[in-house]
């Protein structure tokens, strides 16, 4: 069997900027991108944060130049979920259900994914009516009121790009104060089609075959009341993509991998992390690209120190 250099798994701008730096550096890099490739960004409207693009630029364009940017060096590029792993030893082992690849190193930059609510009728409602992606779904929802849940950055981003297509946008968050930046607050609070709800929560979301209002719970007073709405979106934060990987490599008490301070090594020789699956602090596409940089060239030199 074929041993690669180095195998990634996952993609998004961690890891396609592994890819492109281990690609560059001749290691002909093997990459799972993943059956949705692209993670987060590609449910994300304009990103106007990254450096370099002084008009700002959509997520999935984003993902896109940087794909074919690593595809230029020659990663190769499975478009496949990594099922199952074994890091006892070296060489590392991946699988893609039955099909097996090895490698010496491996990079992980698998993400985080959505969070829900964890209500029964949010699963009952999923894809009728109720989302984690406004960029996904948005335009399902043209002239029809809808609810956006949390208070972060996606929220307000969610919320922004919902007013494109909804008259009216429920802003509900179970505080008094948004954690948003504050850019990102200002613009939501001026936009006279978002409604903010604070120190609220989802207590149901109701319908018979669709979604068609949710009923709220005042935190504070305890009262209830309904809201007839079409669409509920939640954006109440991520969770990282590291099950496959438990039994190996060691996290913290949410779920994320531990990297040693200032490197994106684990606790595994040879194996490294980078992006959203190792971070839970700053979470962006700058600094998901940045530590794939990292992880690239702290693989470079594993292979060097160890033939
Ligand atoms: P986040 O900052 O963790 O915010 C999650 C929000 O959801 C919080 O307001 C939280 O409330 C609320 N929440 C969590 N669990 C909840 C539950 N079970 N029920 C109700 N509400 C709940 O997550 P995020 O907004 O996804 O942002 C993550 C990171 O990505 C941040 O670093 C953010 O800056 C970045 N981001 C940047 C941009 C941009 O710059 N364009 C866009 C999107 C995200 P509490 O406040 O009470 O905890």
């Amino acid at each position: 069997m074929n041993t690669e250099n180095v195998i990634i798994i996952g993609s998004g701008p961690a890891g396609y900027t592994a890819a492109i730096y281990a690609a560059r550096a001749n290691l002909k890099p093997l990459m799972f991108e993943g059956l949705t490739p692209g993670g987060q960004l590609m449910i994300t409207s304009d990103v106007e944060n990254y450096p370099g693009f002084d008009e700002g630029i959509t997520g999935p364009e984003l993902m896109e130049v940087m794909r074919k940017q690593a595809q230029r060096f020659e990663t190769r590029f499975i478009t496949k979920d990594i099922t199952r792993v074994d890091f006892s030893k070296r060489p590392f082992k991946v699988w893609e259900e039955d099909e097996k690849y090895q490698a010496q190193t491996v990079i992980i930059t698998t993400g985080a994914s959505a969070k829900w609510m964890g209500i029964d009728s949010e699963k009952k409602f999923m894809g009728k009516g109720v989302s984690a992606c406004a960029t996904c779904d948005g335009a399902f929802f043209k002239n029809k009121n809808v609810v956006v849940v949390g208070g972060g950055d996606s929220a307000m981003e969610e919320a922004t790009f919902l007013t494109r297509f909804c008259p009216t946008v429920y802003l509900i968050h179970r505080r008094e104060e948004f954690r948003a930046s504050k850019i990102m607050q200002d613009r939501v609070l001026k936009n006279l089609k978002i409604k903010p709800l604070y120190n609220s929560v989802i207590e149901e979301i109701v319908g018979t075959n669709v979604v068609n209002g949710v009923r709220l719970k005042n935190v504070v007073d305890g009262k209830t009341s309904d809201l007839k709405v079409d669409g509920v979106f939640m954006a109440i934060g991520h969770s990282p993509n590291t099950k496959i990987f438990k039994d190996f490599i060691k996290t913290n008490e949410t779920g994320y991998l531990l990297t040693k301070p200032g490197t994106t090594s684990t606790n595994i020789p040879g194996i490294f992390a980078a992006g959203d699956v190792q971070d839970h602090v700053y979470r962006q596409a700058v600094t998901a690209a940045g530590s794939g940089c990292m992880a690239a060239l702290e693989a470079e030199r594993f292979l060097e120190a160890n033939h």
